[in-house]
C-alpha cells in the first residue's frame, strides 16, 4: 500500500466516524516557544488543557512534524525520520478508552479491502499502564485480544503530560511484531520497561501511541507527581507513524525504503556510483541524504530559510548534512538539483501545494548548498591539516583553538567540525572552543570600547594578527555574521 493511500485511508475511516478532518497545520507552530510542530496533538493542545473550547467533539488529521531530538536516530534506527506524518484522531470530552481502542483496532487489522489496513492480528502487541484496568478488561474481554500480547508498565514508562501541572493519562502503544530474525522475543505482563532489551527494539515497531486523558497532576519534577483526581473533560489524543505502518506494509526493512522516500536514495546511488545495501556506513549515509532532503522540501515549503539561529538553523543543518553526506559518498558536485526535484514529485501526491512552489522552494535550498560547498571549500584543507597535526602528535582530540580557528576563519561551525572530527575517530575538545570563543568576545568588547574612547589598543590588534597568521582585518565577530 502506499504512503499517500495509508494518509488517504486514515482520513477515510475517521470522517466516516464522525471525525471533522483538520487539515495538517504548518511545521512552523504559531507557538513561537515551540521550534517546530512535533505532533499531530499540537494544534489541539488548547483543546486538551481545556483553555478553549473545541469546536468539534471529534477530530482527524494527518499532521506533518519535525522531530530533531531524532536527527541522530536517522538511517541507524529503522524507525525514525527527521521529517514525518503522524496521523491522529482525537476525542475532547466525546468517545474515551474503549472507543479509541476499538477504532485502532478496526483500522488495523479490519482487511485492504474494507478499507483497512489488513494487519495480521497475531503480530500486534499493546502495552498499557499497569493500573489501567479498563483498558486491559475491555482489550482481553470485548475485542478478545490475548493476554500474552499485553505488556503493562509502569506509570514513568506508559504515561504522556506536558510537563506541567495540568492534564495528564496513561497510554496504550500499538507495537507491530517484525518476527524472530529482527531480535529476541519480549517478555508479556508486567514489567520494568518494554521491549525489555536494546537488540528487540529493532523487532517490535511502535506504529501507534494512544494517549487517554484522564488525570489531573500536580506539582513535581520529572514523573514524580501526584494525581490530583479525575479531568471534568476527558480527551483523546493518538499518533499513528504514517512512514512505520508504510515499511511495514510494504514489507521494507526501514521507512527510509518506502516508495515516498526510497527514489531519492535511487538517484543518490546514480550521483555516487556507490550500491546502497554493500556497505553498512554507505547505507547511512544514503538514509540520511534522503531524509534530510524531505525535510528541507517540506521545511521550504512551510516559509522556514536557513538561517544561523532556531528553526533556519535547523534547515540549514540538514540541507549541509544532507550534502556533506553526498561527498562522503564520493560526490563532489552540487547534488541537490538532482535530489530535491525527486523528492518534490514524491511528496507533491499528499501535498498538492507543493506542486507551484517549486521554483521558490529549489533557488533557497540551491542557493544553500552553493554556500555551504564555499565553506567547504575554503575550510577542509585546513581541518585535514588539524587532523594531520593531531595524529602526527599521537592525540586522538582537536584541540579547542584549531575548532576556534576553524570556525573564526572559515565559517566552520562548531557542530560541523565535531561531526567531521567523529568521522575521523577524533574528538573536539569542545571546553577549549569555548573559552576561545568567550575570549573572543571579551577581545571584541574591548576593541570596541577602545574604539569608542578613540584609543584603539594596537597591541591588542597586533596580537589579533598574529593568532590568524595572516593579515585579517579583525571587523568584530557576531554570532550571526560567521556561517554561510
Ligand atoms: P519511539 O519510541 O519509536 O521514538 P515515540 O514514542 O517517541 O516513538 P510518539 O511521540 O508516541 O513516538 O509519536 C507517535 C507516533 O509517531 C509513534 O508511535 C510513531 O509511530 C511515530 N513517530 C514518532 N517519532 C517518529 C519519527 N522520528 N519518525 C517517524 N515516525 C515517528
Ligand atoms: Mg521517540
Ligand atoms: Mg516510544
Ligand atoms: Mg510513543
Amino acid at each position: 500500500m502506499r504512503t499517500s493511500e495509508i494518509h488517504r485511508r486514515w482520513l477515510d475511516f475517521f470522517a466516516k466516524k464522525q471525525h471533522e478532518v483538520v487539515p495538517s497545520a504548518s511545521l512552523v507552530s504559531s507557538d513561537p516557544s515551540i521550534l517546530f510542530t512535533i505532533a499531530g496533538m499540537v494544534p489541539f493542545i488548547p483543546y486538551i488543557v481545556g483553555t478553549e473550547k473545541a469546536p468539534y467533539d471529534r477530530a482527524v488529521s494527518v499532521q506533518k512534524c519535525i522531530r530533531t531530538n531524532d536527527i541522530e536516530n536517522v538511517g541507524r534506527t529503522t524507525r525514525h525520520g527527521t521529517f514525518f506524518q503522524m496521523a491522529g484522531n482525537f476525542s475532547f470530552g466525546d468517545y474515551f478508552k474503549k472507543g479509541a481502542i476499538d477504532f485502532s483496532w478496526e483500522l488495523l487489522t479490519s482487511s485492504q479491502d474494507e478499507g483497512g489496513y489488513g494487519l495480521d492480528p497475531e503480530r500486534l502487541w499493546i502495552t498499557l499502564w499497569e493500573e489501567d484496568s479498563e483498558s486491559y478488561q475491555h482489550l482481553v474481554q470485548t475485542v478478545g485480544f490475548p493476554e500474552s500480547r499485553i505488556v503493562l508498565l509502569p506509570w514513568e514508562e506508559s504515561c504522556w503530560d506536558t510537563g506541567q501541572p495540568g492534564p495528564a493519562g496513561s497510554t496504550g502503544e500499538w507495537h507491530y511484531d517484525r518476527g524472530p530474525e529482527f531480535g529476541p522475543e519480549a517478555p508479556s505482563g508486567r514489567q520494568a520497561e518494554w521491549p525489555g532489551s536494546p537488540e528487540a527494539e529493532d523487532r517490535y515497531i511502535e506504529i501507534w501511541n494512544l494517549v487517554f486523558d484522564q488525570f489531573l497532576r500536580g506539582e513535581g519534577k520529572g514523573k514524580d507527581y501526584p494525581l490530583l483526581g479525575e479531568l471534568d473533560q476527558k480527551a483523546i489524543d493518538t499518533g499513528l507513524g504514517v512512514e512505520r505502518l508504510a515499511y511495514i506494509l510494504q514489507g521494507r526493512n526501514n521507512l527510509y525504503e518506502i516508495d515516498q522516500v526510497f527514489p531519492v536514495i535511487e538517484a543518490a546511488q546514480e550521483l555516487t556510483g556507490r550500491v546502497y545495501g554493500a556497505d553498512a556506513e554507505d547505507d547511512v549515509r544514503m538514509r540520511v541524504v534522503a531524509d534530510h532532503v524531505r525535510s528541507a522540501l517540506m521545511l521550504v515549503a512551510d516559509g522556514v530559510r536557513p538561517g544561523n539561529e532556531g528553526r533556519g538553523y535547523v534547515l540549514r543543518r540538514l540541507i549541509r548534512r544532507a550534502v556533506r553526506s553526498m561527498r562522503l559518498l564520493g560526490y563532489d558536485e552540487p547534488s541537490m538539483p538532482s535530489l530535491l526535484p525527486v523528492s518534490h514529485g514524491l511528496m507533491k501526491e499528499s501535498y498538492p501545494e507543493l506542486g507551484p512552489d517549486f521554483s521558490r522552494i529549489s533557488d533557497i535550498v540551491y542557493a544553500e548548498e552553493e554556500a555551504f560547498r564555499r565553506t567547504l571549500q575554503a575550510g577542509t584543507a585546513r581541518f585535514e591539516q588539524v587532523v594531520g597535526g593531531v595524529r602526527d602528535a599521537g592525540a586522538r582530540s582537536v584541540p579547542g583553538e584549531e575548532a576556534f580557528r576553524l570556525h573564526d576563519t572559515y565559517g566552520f561551525p562548531i557542530d560541523l567540525t565535531l561531526e567531521m572530527a567523529q568521522e575521523v575517530g577524533l574528538s573536539v575538545d569542545e571546553e577549549g572552543f569555548r573559552a576561545a570563543m568567550s575570549e573572543q568576545r571579551e577581545r571584541a568588547r574591548a576593541d570596541a570600547a577602545a574604539k569608542k574612547t578613540g584609543h584603539t589598543d594596537t597591541a591588542l590588534y597586533n596580537r589579533l594578527l598574529g593568532e590568524r597568521g595572516e593579515a585579517v582585518p579583525f571587523l568584530g565577530y557576531t554570532e550571526s555574521t560567521v556561517a554561510t
